[in-house]
């Protein structure tokens, strides 16, 4: 049967500003990095899109080597938009990127011009999509002239493939150097893309002040640390979870590590009546610096559960102490 989209799933989310622009992001996004690729469940990733956007989750983030194999959440993806969100293409941002290692050979990876622009057309192609609406570079590459990578990004925006472009994990120094060209290219940065969660708070050291400077909004990606930043690995590993199932990027060794912290936070999230997992996103969107948290989920349940993050995002300030404690 056909999909219709939930009639009140606008009153269910807000929506910030992203930096100067006049893009509202919400303030969760859904990230395809895992469990939409080729072997995945087609009918749960159909799911996942469905019962986000029913819920006001407007954006989805892509990059050409989600997958495994690379490529193919883009190709799922595109099934998907075809089958049921055709109607609702103007009520949606769709982003990708290119960056990281995607072919063989010395035009598929980094920052070239021939590497970013073949990408996109790719991109493009699997999602069946004439343009995305923000296209980032990946991440950064000190060998390629950053005018050249910049030049191709506000070449994208000329041709009309993608409206918006953006940077991801790009150190604050690099990032300042990117938004100049940007701006002076007609072509401002829309947006920074870095991981930012209760275990990795790098970007506190001079990002986000430099982004509120410039007028650039930001969206932390791994909220959850992967999964760690929830009530899941508290008694060992479960089948399901992302530390069994995959292993490429979430160590079992990693988490056991960090184990004794999780358990403290977890206790301070129960007295903020608070799932771990929503704690973790709500302490992200304290900050008004932050546009977006971009979460990822294996399950309808946990997209639930995350997203009433958004109704709890004050904290105290004896919360916020025994936090970084
Ligand atoms: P998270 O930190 O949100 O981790 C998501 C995982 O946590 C889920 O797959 C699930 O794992 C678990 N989870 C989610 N919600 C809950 C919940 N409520 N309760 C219990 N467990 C939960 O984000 P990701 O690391 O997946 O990254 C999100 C997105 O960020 C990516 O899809 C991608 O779009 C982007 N990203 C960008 C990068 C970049 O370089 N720019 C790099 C990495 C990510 P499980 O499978 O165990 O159920």
């Amino acid at each position: 049967f056909k999909y219709e989209a939930d009639a009140s799933r606008y009153n269910k989310m807000n929506y910030r500003r992203t930096g100067n622009s006049g893009l509202l992001l919400p303030e969760l996004s859904l990230g395809l990095w895992h469990n939409f690729g080729r072997n995945d469940d087609f009918q749960n990733a159909r799911n996942l899109l469905k019962c986000a956007f029913d819920n006001g989750i407007t954006h989805f983030d892509l990059a050409n080597n989600y997958g495994p194999p690379y490529g193919s959440a883009e190709t799922t993806f595109g099934k998907i938009l075809k089958k049921d969100f055709k109607k609702y293409r103007d009520e949606l941002i769709i982003s990708s990127k290119a960056g990281y290692d995607m072919w063989d050979g010395p035009y598929g990876d980094f920052g070239s011009k021939k590497y970013l622009t073949a990408s996109l057309d790719q991109s493009l192609k699997r999602m069946e999509l004439d343009y995305v609406d923000i296209f980032y570079h990946h991440r950064p590459d000190y060998d390629t002239p950053l005018e050249e990578t910049m030049g191709t990004l506000d070449l994208m925006v000329r041709q009309g493939k993608a409206l918006y472009v953006g940077i991801s994990n790009y150190q604050p120094e690099r990032a300042a150097e990117a938004f100049k060209i940007l701006k002076k290219l007609g072509t401002p940065c829309l947006i920074h893309q870095p991981r930012y969660n209760m275990f990795d708070r790098w970007v506190e050291d001079g990002l986000l002040d430099l982004i509120e400077k410039e007028g650039v909004g930001a969206i932390a990606f791994s909220p959850l640390a992967q999964g760690m930043l929830t009530d899941k690995y508290l008694n060992g590993f479960p089948e399901d979870s992302r530390a069994i199932k995959d292993g490429r990027y979430l160590k079992k060794d990693q988490i056991e590590q960090q184990l004794s912290k999780i358990k403290q936070l977890n206790e301070i999230a129960q007295n903020r009546n608070q799932s771990l997992a929503q704690m973790a996103i709500s302490w992200i969107l304290k900050d008004d610096r932050i546009t977006s948290v971009l979460i990822g989920a294996s399950k309808t349940e946990q997209i639930l559960d995350s997203l009433k993050a958004i109704k709890n995002t004050t904290f105290s300030k004896e919360e916020i102490e025994k936090i970084s404690e």
